[in-house]
């Protein structure tokens, strides 16, 4: 029990044995150059951000098709956020319309693994080179996903996960940031900014006799006690991620007929050189009345079946933001057609069964109707 020994250990604030333990079994994981815990996936995005520093007047790139959280931490920097369009296939950003949304103000871009799948990460990271962009990946979905056997949030300059009670690894609320460039600088920034802005991790390395203020900063270390919790469940890792794929494969079989006869439009798939976390499982249908009407349905029965994401660039906020709800048509209808079912490590087979037949009886039913 790691909880109990962390609340034994006497310090339940950050940077603690189970803080430093879970950075060493993350760097190790994702060999990644290095990590820092942080107390959300929000949190992991805004430090990202600071680092990248972005200013008033930049414009980052990344999908509408998010969570808020994204575009958040470039708006808190004074910076613009600029919705590209997604690959109907990956639900990630279309490196084919990616160029056209870049201008000389562009100054990174932000690739989010949706469902812990990629875009063709590879050719992204050769574009940002080109145009001298910071690629910072938002792969709080994405935490033991890889692209040809990389992990996702390690291809950027810096990646960002999360272990948000929703995500597969969870510690209630927390998160990390790969610093996966080599500029020594950057790590150190880090370092400071999320210390309240003092020099107090080279305190702890006994590199100073005492810290002082260095530098602009904010608190973002989580409590030991999260990390221990986070730490039993990273040791299960490989066999949450595994028994996810089970569940996921076998929904793939029950519903591939259902697309074959044309009633739904098609399903999560894991594209070619990933090997995913299946952090979800989701049914797309053709038109949104049907989609509502299912999920309506699906509910009343006790059936957790959720729409996710609804885009940003049609949001209020996305307005404000000068945005059109016509502005990105395959963002909008990726959006209207998905249908998330429910997936968690601790579901039965048989529950997935009873979610695929309840699904099919509803299909029918509005057939008939
Ligand atoms: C969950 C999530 C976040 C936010 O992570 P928190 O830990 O909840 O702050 C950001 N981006 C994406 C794509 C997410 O799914």
């Amino acid at each position: 029990m790691y909880l109990k020994e962390a609340l034994e250990n006497g310090n339940i604030a950050g940077d603690g044995v189970f803080d430093e333990r879970v950075c060493d079994f993350l760097q190790k994981k994702l060999a990644s150059p290095k990590i820092l815990t942080v107390t959300s996936g929000t949190h992991a995005l805004e430090l990202a951000m600071v680092l990248a520093d972005i200013q008033p007047g930049d414009q980052v790139i990344m999908p509408s098709f998010t969570f808020p959280s994204t575009a958040n931490a470039v708006l808190l920097r004074g910076g613009t956020p600029v919705f590209s369009e997604v690959d109907e296939n990956t639900l990630c950003l279309d490196l084919d319309k990616l160029p056209s949304t870049i201008t000389k103000q562009t100054k990174a871009v932000v690739p989010v693994h949706y469902g812990g799948v990629s875009c063709p990460i590879d050719r992204l990271m050769s574009l940002a080179k080109e145009h001298q962009l910071w690629v910072i990946e938002d792969a709080a979905q994405a935490l033991g996903s890889t692209y040809h056997g990389k992990s996702l949030g390690t291809w950027g300059h810096m990646g960002c996960f999360s272990f948000h009670g929703t995500k597969n690894l969870v510690s209630g609320e927390g998160g990390a940031l790969s610093i996966n460039d080599a500029e020594p600088n950057l790590m150190e920034r880090a370092d400071i900014y999320r210390q309240k802005g003092t020099n107090r991790m080279e305190f702890l390395k006994g590199e100073v006799s005492h810290y002082t203020w260095v530098d602009e900063g904010s608190s973002y270390a989580p409590s030991d006690l999260l990390m221990a919790v986070l730490l039993a469940q990273l040791e299960e890792m490989d066999h949450i991620n595994q028994r996810r794929r089970q569940l996921f494969e076998l929904y793939q079989s029950l519903i591939s007929p259902l697309i074959r006869t044309g009633r739904l439009a098609g399903m999560a798939r894991i594209p070619e050189g990933i090997q995913a976390n299946y952090h979800n499982f989701y049914v797309m249908f053709h038109d949104q009345a049907t989609r509502e009407l299912v999920r309506k349905l699906l509910q009343s029965q006790g059936i957790g079946a959720v729409i996710h994401f609804i885009p940003l660039h049609g949001s209020p906020m996305g307005k404000r933001l000068g945005y059109a709800v016509e502005d990105l048509p395959v963002t909008n209808r990726v959006s209207a057609g998905l249908l998330r079912l429910p997936l968690f490590t601790g579901m039965e087979e048989a529950q997935v069964h009873h979610v695929v037949e309840r699904l099919r009886l509803a299909l029918e039913a509005k057939h008939e109707g």
